[in-house]
């Protein structure tokens, strides 16, 4: 756990030490040019590590502390790579050396427990605290088990969402090598909006990869609590070229919309009547909602994100708070690796410029979701946005989807793409 040292009093008190002490309500004369000013940022994942990074590459002597409570980061994409049985952990994990030792970022290990927005001040688990001109939080997201009956957090021990990577990435793959040959894997899929849409469609298809090589009589089902997701006659064209009919996915009108969980019979039971689906391994992923801490500060709206001004991702409800990724209402960008990554460079770009009392840009950014259906096998779909009539807004003509009935070397070099978009993103972010 971090210590409170001098040197982290002087960083977040030493903007201006008589204005912070004193200072509610009026910005340092420091931070006012931005040079000086000191930005906190919560939680270093995909939106939390870009907006440190960039905001050192615009104004290289702002100080900037990041805030994460473990040492270093899982990424979930590439995590489906592991369940499929074909990369390691280690290729998947990202520390903070790089952020510290170059960058010149103060990282904290250590968790975030409460902000007083009067003060601008955060608290930390270890007692600490720190103050703030301004504050960046990218939080992920959290689980709303509460709405399917039969299943709690706890229960993510023996039926794993895996939908936050690290352990339970782990514990999904040891389920299924321990999986008897003939055995069914039964994921409940969650709804909209949630952390990457083609996820849970590239995780059965690289389930059904593992399945096919070493316990082909399996079966996959998947109930889910949508009508269509993202890329769907592309997966379903790979599925039925690779895999025959080892999947099997159930819409929630057609039975797939599941209304309790029994965990000790490790069934799933859908609203189609009386049937329930028992799972040899079963994978559960909860609908969702912006991460803890954005709620425990009240920046969450009625369905549990966070809205904030589209055009700098400032919070609706603090005008010194920024959230991003996952955790915000972001309009048409889905919640993905890659926005979080875009709207980080976002937030850097103004706040520096709000410090220097200049006027934001209107920004425009991009995703791309690369999803693997076998390891040679890559599908993507890509979309450019700009800020326009107050909200992220989808370029009319940019972007698509991979054309369907293309050739196995098209399917191939989108697979080399989704590896080389993994080597770049990762860079970009954890350096
Ligand atoms: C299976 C799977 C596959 C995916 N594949 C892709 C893909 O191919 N491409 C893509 O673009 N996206 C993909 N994603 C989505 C991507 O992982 C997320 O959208 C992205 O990580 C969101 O970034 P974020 O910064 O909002 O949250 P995160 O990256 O989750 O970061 C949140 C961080 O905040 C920290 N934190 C939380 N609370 C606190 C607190 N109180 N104090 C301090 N720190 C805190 C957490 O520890 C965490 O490190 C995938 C997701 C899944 C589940």
């Amino acid at each position: 756990m971090h210590n409170f040292t001098r040197r982290h009093f002087l960083k977040a008190f030493g903007i201006t030490s008589a204005a912070a002490l004193t200072g509610i309500g009026c910005a340092p004369r420091a931070a006012r040019n931005g040079a000086k000013a000191h930005v906190v940022v919560v939680g270093g994942g995909s939106g939390g590590a870009t907006t440190a990074r960039y905001l050192k590459q615009f104004s290289p002597d702002m100080m900037v502390t990041l805030i994460e409570p473990n040492a270093t980061y899982v990424t979930c994409y590439g995590s489906n790579w592991v369940i499929g049985g074909f990369e390691s952990m280690d290729a998947i994990t990202h520390g903070y050396d790089n952020l510290r030792d170059r960058d010149g970022i103060d990282v904290i290990e250590d968790k975030v427990v409460g902000v007083d927005a009067d003060s601008r001040t955060v608290r930390l688990e270890s007692g600490d605290s720190l103050q703030y001109d301004k504050l960046v939080m990218s939080p992920g997201i959290d689980f709303k088990y509460d709405d399917m009956p039969g299943i709690e957090e706890a229960d993510a021990e023996t039926i794993p969402h895996a939908w936050k990577a690290g352990s339970q990435t782990e514990l999904l793959r040891s389920q299924l090598l321990e999986m008897p040959n003939g055995g069914v894997f039964v994921m409940v899929a969650p709804p909209n909006p949630f952390r990457c849409p083609p996820g849970p469609y590239e995780r059965v298809s690289l389930i059904a990869h593992y399945l096919k090589e070493h316990k082909p009589r399996s079966k996959i089902i998947v109930l889910d609590a949508k009508d269509n997701f993202s890329k769907q006659g592309l997966f379903e064209e790979g599925w039925e070229m690779h895999y025959g009919d080892m999947i099997e996915w159930r819409a929630a009108s057609d039975g797939g919309l599941v209304e309790e969980i029994d965990v000790g019979e490790m069934t799933a039971r859908a609203d189609s009547g009386f049937e329930r689906v028992r799972a040899d391994v079963m994978n559960f992923i909860p609908a969702q909602r912006a991460g803890q801490i954005a709620h425990d500060v009240g920046l969450t709206n009625d369905e549990g994100w966070v809205p904030v001004d589209q055009r700098t991702f400032k919070s609706e409800m603090d005008d010194n708070i920024y959230v991003l990724g996952d955790a915000s209402v972001a309009g048409a960008m889905p919640k993905s690796g890659h926005s979080a990554n875009n709207q980080g460079k976002i937030v850097a770009a103004a706040i520096v410029r709000e410090l220097m009392d200049q006027e934001p840009l209107d920004p425009s950014s991009a995703n791309t979701c690369y999803s693997l259906i076998t390891p040679e096998h890559g599908i993507s779909v890509a979309a450019v946005y700009k800020y326009q009539d107050g909200a992220q807004a989808g370029v009319e003509g940019s972007g698509g989807v991979s054309p369907s009935g293309e050739t196995s070397s098209f399917r191939a070099r989108e697979a080399a793409y989704t590896q080389a978009w993994y080597a770049g993103i990762t860079q970009d972010i954890w350096g």
